[in-house]
């Protein structure tokens, strides 16, 4: 059970702690108060663990300072969408907006090299008016003697370009907690010129001690992949452990699935999950199809499979696009055949804004529909 307090009610005014020494006087429940600061208002929520099936939810809601009172089920009771739960399904990070309802594209290198190559990326992603990008510092290699990213060393140029040319939301990759706090120096140093986002990538995703040092920082949002070998509901619990740990701010990323099945793809595309995760959880769900397809095939129109299946989960209502791109792919150190190249980024970016543009309209015909049906009810009802 979650009590979502009214937005005014701060710690230890008269109303909190009544409101608390209420629930704390109940037999069996313990109480874990998890607060979202935003740049407004605080939000407070207190999550109920325990026997509270006898709890009466009227009553809690009763009390002073109280704005609702949500019954959650056992199935991911953070990031979940339950019953009655009208809870905000986004967040707000360093002036970007991210929700199940919009749509945020970030295009960049997969691995920082150069300082020549991520300028001239951030460069073409201001004239396109993009304020994200992706770059990797820290790379999770297969095989031990490839590249593993230059990791703090490209921190300060990385994050001082991206201040030059106004990119607001940097992903990058973690792999272990010291990672975090290179970052965090990193931008501390150079004045944050950016923000960053910690990417979990598909190979630690139940990685629960990493889950759990980065859900435990509030400071940066997080974008969890999905496992590629792993079941749905296990990833999505892996995204919960985050949450658990105080940080409510996860982005679910959906990457492909490791068979053989999905040859001669990279991995086997699985975007027809997009709207699974939004019915289940309140997380904005994000699509990488360059390392879904992880090639630059064409069809016989010289349509590219990476074009085709970024428009196949923004169709369906994807709220974030992870795409490689490189200014020079055949010197790129991580993933070069996959990269999209930099003249290609305003088409890629028109796109994605034609399979938006269907979305949108499908989601308002999938409304209307459902206005219609209601309508006989209506004067049903109302005769
Ligand atoms: C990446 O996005 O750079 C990456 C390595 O992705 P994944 O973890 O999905 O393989
Ligand atoms: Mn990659």
């Amino acid at each position: 059970m979650i009590v979502i307090l009214q937005s005014n009610i701060v710690q230890g005014s008269p109303e909190y702690r009544q409101i608390v020494d209420f629930l704390n006087g109940k037999p069996n429940i313990t109480t874990r108060v998890h607060r979202e600061v935003g740049a407004s208002q605080t939000l407070t929520e207190i999550y109920l663990i325990g026997d509270t099936l006898g709890l009466d939810k009227t009553e809690i809601e009763s009390l002073a300072g109280v704005e609702r009172v949500v019954r959650i089920s056992e199935e991911y009771r953070i990031i979940g969408r339950h019953r009655d739960d009208g809870r905000s399904t986004g967040f707000e990070y360093n002036g970007v907006r991210f929700d199940q309802s919009n749509l945020n594209i970030f295009a960049g290198l997969c691995a920082v090299d150069t300082r020549e190559h991520v300028e001239k990326m951030m460069q073409t992603l201001k004239e396109h008016g993009q304020l994200c990008t992706r770059m990797g510092a820290y790379k999770p290699r297969t095989n031990p003697y490839a590249f593993q990213g230059y990791g703090a060393k490209c921190l300060p140029w990385v994050f001082e370009l991206a201040g030059k040319y106004g990119i607001k939301v940097i992903t990058m990759e973690v792999a272990h907690d010291s990672h975090m706090d290179e970052i965090r120096q990193a931008l501390d140093q150079c004045g944050h010129p950016t923000g960053v986002m910690l990417q979990i990538g598909t190979r630690n995703t139940q990685n629960f001690e990493l889950l759990k040092m980065v859900g435990r920082q509030q400071e940066f949002p997080i974008l969890l992949k999905r496992g590629f070998g792993i079941t749905l509901e296990e990833s999505l619990n892996a995204a919960e452990y985050l949450a658990s740990e105080g940080n409510h701010k996860i982005i679910f990323a959906l990457r492909g699935m490791k068979t053989n099945l999905g040859d001669p793809h990279r991995n086997l595309v699985d975007f027809a999950h997009v709207p699974v995760i939004k019915r289940l959880t309140r997380m904005p769900v994000c699509i990488d199809p360059s390392h879904s397809v992880g090639s630059r095939e064409q069809d016989p129109d010289g349509m590219l499979d990476v074009l085709h299946v970024a428009a196949q989960g923004v169709l369906v209502g994807a709220n974030m696009v992870l795409a490689d791109f490189h200014p020079a792919p055949q010197k790129a150190l991580v993933d070069g055949p996959q990269a999209l190249l930099l003249e290609e980024l305003p088409y890629f970016l028109e796109d994605i804004a034609i399979a938006r543009e269907a979305y949108e309209k499908r989601r308002s015909l999938a409304q209307s529909f459902a206005q219609q049906q209601l309508g006989p009810q209506r004067t049903l009802s109302g005769a």
